[in-house]
């Protein structure tokens, strides 16, 4: 499933994280300002044949393969490049986004090639190629994959809908991203039971996938699955796989709020990321005897 969502809910989800935790109502507030040019931005061209009607076979998905590969998205980075300029100017306007502003002039003065490398490398999740890509424009890695991630939003968001359209994913078991082989970051439960989705980052596609049972590795030992919560954070877990050392951070949605938006929501549960990482670092995985 994949659905875009709206400005109100936009500005309702940075309104409740600002009550919830004031300490990311600056970053929430912000990223929610760039997060609506995404909204109104000029809509994508996708090339007219994707191969969809080859791709989506049934035994495709039953294989774990993803429709595309992080690396093969057919994107309209033409648009992404208007995009990126108007979210450019944007992080001008803030007193700490100039540095920003001008490593994206830098990004959006480079060759198509170079652009193209640069969009593929975030992608792909390659860190080394992000890195230097980084280093040469004057960007911190993160900030650099952030703005990419909100400049491709129409094209990945357009792409998911296009995939799934009358796709059935009941054949789908995989961890990973149904639609562009994204490994998720986030997981919401919602319902009776309290059914579990997870998110992906990169096209924002949600899919079902069951909850004792590790996305990463399909580790289904309860003992090796790891819950954290802490107090005053209701709603939020993390759910840890002491097999593999990967985690995801997970949204109650019977305590809080939907939908989940996942570059906000994953933003603003950073903290999560330093518990997971201090917990990993206090317990580290065992290798595995084969
Ligand atoms: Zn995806
Ligand atoms: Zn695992």
């Amino acid at each position: 499933m994949s659905s875009q969502p709206s400005l109100e809910q936009i500005k309702s989800k940075v309104a409740a994280v600002k009550k919830r935790n004031p300490a990311y109502g600056e970053v929430a507030a912000w990223l929610g300002q760039l997060l609506a040019l995404t909204l109104e931005a000029a809509p994508p061209c996708l090339p007219p044949d994707l191969g969809l009607a080859e791709r989506r076979t049934g035994q495709r998905l039953a294989a774990g393969r993803s429709m595309f590969e992080p690396g093969d998205l057919p994107l309209d980075l033409e648009q992404a490049r208007g995009l990126l300029t108007q979210l450019k100017e944007r992080a001008a306007q803030r007193p700490q986004g100039r540095e920003q502003a001008q490593g994206l002039e830098r990004l959006l003065a480079a060759v198509p090639e170079r652009f193209q490398e640069v969009v593929n490398a975030f992608l792909a999740g390659d860190r080394q190629a992000q890195a230097q890509a980084a280093e040469e424009l004057g960007l911190a890695p993160p900030v650099q994959n952030l703005f990419l991630r909100l400049a491709l939003r129409p094209s990945l968001l357009a792409l998911a809908q296009m995939v799934l359209e009358g796709l059935d994913l009941a054949p789908w078991t995989a961890g990973h991203c149904p639609v562009c082989g994204t490994s998720p970051r986030l997981a919401s439960l919602a319902g009776e039971g309290g059914r579990r989705s997870l998110h992906c980052p990169t096209c924002e596609t949600l899919w079902p996938h069951r909850r004792l049972c590790c996305p990463f590795c399909g580790n289904q030992e309860p003992e090796e699955l790891v819950v954290l919560t802490a107090e005053g954070q209701e709603g939020y877990r993390l759910d840890i796989c002491r097999r593999c050392g990967q985690y995801l951070k997970t949204l109650d949605l019977r305590s809080l709020a939907g939908p989940v938006i996942p570059v906000l929501d994953d933003l603003v549960t950073w903290h999560m990321d330093l518990v997971a990482e201090n917990y990993l670092e206090e317990n580290p995985v065992a290798p595995q005897a084969s």
